[in-house]
């Protein structure tokens, strides 16, 4: 593949260079363990395994990373690939190797899992957070770039464009979140290449045409600002640079552009020592020539999140040819180009609480970069989760990777995926192993929640979860609970209370009457209003009087209930509604039975008299005294007799009486009355019966049993008969 093979000795030589301290041997032995581990072992390209931690170790050493990291990086298969295990790295090389190691490992093992595209953020945060050391994530970046240039010789092209996917979606935004531009550009390129071959290679065709015009312009620009820097006194380096394929296919594909239109095609960096020069030279170019507006960007004085700084601006050039000028210092290009790398590459002397300290001081860095600006810092936020450690990244059977805060348990997860889940959970499953409830979920654990739909929260859970969703979501739900159970008892109360009075608790508690009651006492619903009343906030008496209230608008003026037990001893087991210390009697028209409606009509001098509902002169006085119409009802035990008048129409025969007054008897219920008559053209017998009763329940068995008398055409009671004055 390369055309010159690299060598071991190339990677020793180039450490060196930049770390004169680099301990050689240490460098040899991991290479050397790593060809033996992969010995016999070939790549798809057809190469020696070794090859790969190899090229692995030569990137790490071109980010100008410290020995440990590169001597990991030879190491980074072997645990996984090989049998060396971690045990034997660490005897061999020391913890902080194996740990790196350890890390990469561990790493590789989540890749495949999730390759949803909404789900890339969530990798993304998480492969930070199971890091515990950057230089982890460095390696597998280093190791994913090796992958994807040697990604054409994988023997499943399938395979290679789900690594190409992975790798636009997952590891080139990490490595530009992290800042390494060199890194991410090469990603980009390489995974356009794998997904887009054709386009890609109509842009490498078209590019590479116009790069002779192309170069020649730029040698003419650099030249003309070089003199006039000169001139100023400002000492510069200039280079033309290149842009890589995937942000101009990029920016093609967004501003619905063909490549001629692209501005920054053309670009020149410039890079000084001071941060003033930076400006010194922004005004030599912007003298020379004219800005186009908006294309100014001053990212020195507001630098992106992920820490990059410069100066950009695109000037009309020579010949109206649009150049995009970037300006900015040795420091901030090797941040540019290396990003968080370039805080972990090698410095003498470096101990470990330097180490430290450096993580410290970069953090604290990008905290104040934070109160700056604006934007979301969802990178500082990263960064936060990574050094301290307070969160965990989980994954769903399905592969969906949850964030939790650290030290949750499956309980949070369950309440994380759906309340209900939450609620119904009654054990779980990590890494297919049975756990109990209050195991500590550990980055990259498989989670699954088992469920039982009669099950509910335990209020032991609240001891033992993490997350305020899930405290909230079982306290809410032992408060809804308590509710619940409240609700239940207020609905009881009154529904109890209207019985007690003989009323329909239909009739009395309808939704609309409930729901002004329940306004009117200041709830915005029903349910408020169970729910005081069965904790007793609400008293029945209360509740009952609203809606009693609005039940009898229109029959009475002054809605008011009177203490139904006091008028228990008055009034032959009936109760009126507003009025006290009254004479009640029963009208003789409709002669009412307990369990019939009533009302009461106020008589002129005589009390009050009740009467059945669908009593007619009730319907009359409906009409006409509307206002002397009063609520009344039974109470509930009634011990007494009643007056009713029966109606009985049946074919004439022979004993039709005796019939009659045999089921009468039968039932033993007093006959005081009997009166019969006889059409001879229908041939039909009228029956009118007077007799007493005790209940309605009595008359209508009584009704019943006579309707399956033979010939008995109709049964029924007698109301308010014509002619019959009232009382
Ligand atoms: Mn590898």
């Amino acid at each position: 593949m390369e055309a010159d093979k690299l060598h071991i000795q190339d990677i020793i030589d180039q450490a060196r260079q930049y770390n004169p301290a680099s301990d050689s041997g240490l460098l040899l032995r991991a290479y050397e363990l790593a060809a033996l581990a992969h010995a016999g072992q070939l790549r798809d390209s057809g190469e020696e395994y070794v090859s790969h931690p190899l090229h692995v170790g030569k990137i790490i050493t071109d980010l100008q990373l410290d020995d440990t990291s590169i001597a990991a990086g030879f190491l980074h298969d072997v645990v996984e690939d090989t049998p060396y295990s971690l045990d034997y790295l660490t005897k061999e090389f020391g913890e902080e190797i194996a740990r790196l190691v350890d890390g990469v490992t561990k790493l590789s093992r989540l890749e495949y899992r999730s390759r949803q595209e909404r789900q890339a953020e969530n990798l993304r945060k998480m492969f930070l957070a199971m890091a515990s050391d950057i230089r982890i994530i460095l390696i597998k970046l280093a190791d994913r770039l090796h992958n994807m240039q040697t990604l054409r010789f994988h023997s499943s092209l399938k395979r290679q464009k789900e690594i190409a996917e992975e790798t636009k979606t997952i590891y080139a935004p990490l490595a530009h979140r992290l800042g390494i531009f060199k890194i991410k550009s090469q990603l980009e390129d390489l995974a356009l290449e794998s997904l887009e071959p054709d386009k890609y290679e109509a842009l490498v065709k078209q590019m590479t045409m116009e790069r002779q015009e192309r170069e020649h312009y730029l040698e003419l620009m650099c030249d003309i600002i070089m003199d006039n820097l000169r001139k100023a006194g400002i000492s510069a380096e200039i280079s033309s640079r290149s842009k890589n394929y995937y942000s101009i296919y990029a920016k093609m594909l967004r501003q619905q552009k063909n490549l001629s239109e692209i501005f920054d095609l053309n670009a020149v960096r410039v890079i000084v020592d001071t941060v003033v020069d930076c400006y010194g030279v922004l005004g030599v170019v912007h003298t020379l020539w004219k800005p186009i507006p908006g294309r100014f960007k001053d990212f020195v004085a507001m630098p992106k999140n992920n820490m990059y700084q410069s100066i950009h601006t695109t000037v009309i050039g020579e010949n109206g040819v649009p150049l995009e000028v970037q300006i900015r210092t040795h420091d901030m290009h090797r941040i540019a180009e290396y990003g968080i790398a370039a805080h972990w590459r090698y410095k003498e002397g470096r101990s470990a609480d330097a180490d430290f300290e450096k993580k410290i001081e970069w953090l604290r860095q990008m905290l104040e970069w934070q109160q700056d600006l604006d934007s979301p810092k969802e990178f500082v936020e990263t960064v936060k989760s990574d050094l301290f450690s307070d969160s965990v990244f989980v994954f769903s059977p399905k592969g969906d990777v949850y964030e939790l805060s650290a030290g949750s348990c499956p309980i949070d997860f369950a309440y994380r995926v759906h309340t209900q889940v939450g609620h119904q959970c009654v054990g779980s499953k990590v890494n297919k192993r049975i756990v109990p409830l209050d195991y500590r979920l550990e980055n990259g654990d498989i989670v699954e929640i088992l469920t039982n739909k009669n099950s509910h929260p335990s209020r032991d859970w609240l001891k033992i979860v993490k997350t305020q969703t899930a405290k909230n979501r079982i306290n809410q739900w032992f408060n809804r609970e308590a509710r619940e159970v409240k609700l239940a008892q207020g609905r009881e109360l009154l529904e109890k209370e209207c019985q007690k009075y003989q009323h329909d608790p239909d009739a009395i508690l309808k939704p609309d009457k409930l729901a002004e009651a329940a306004n009117r006492l200041g709830f915005s619903h029903t349910d408020d209003l169970y729910v005081a009343v069965g904790s007793g906030s609400v008293t029945v008496y209360q509740a009952i009087s609203k809606i009693k209230a609005d039940y009898r608008q229109g029959i009475a003026q002054k809605p008011k209930i009177r203490e139904f037990d006091e008028r228990k001893s008055r009034g032959q087991g009936v109760w009126v509604a507003d009025i006290d210390n009254v004479a009640v009697s029963f009208a003789r028209c409709c002669k009412p039975l307990p369990g019939d409606s009533i009302v009461g009509y106020i008589t002129r001098g005589r009390g009050v008299s009740i009467h059945r509902d669908d009593c007619n002169n009730i319907a009359n006085y409906r009409k006409q005294e509307q206002d002397r119409l009063i609520e009344a009802g039974w109470f509930e035990q009634i011990h007494g007799v009643f007056q009713v008048e029966l109606k009985i129409l049946a074919n004439n025969r022979d004993r039709l009486t005796i019939d009659i007054m045999a089921t009468i008897a039968d039932s033993k219920i007093i006959v005081n009355a009997l009166h019969i008559t006889f059409d001879p053209k229908t041939r039909i017998a009228t029956v009118l019966v007077k007799l007493e009763v005790n209940s309605l329940d009595q008359l209508n068995h009584l009704l019943a049993r006579l309707m399956r008398v033979p010939d008995v055409l109709e049964a029924g009671r007698v109301t308010s008969p014509e002619g019959r004055k009232n009382n």
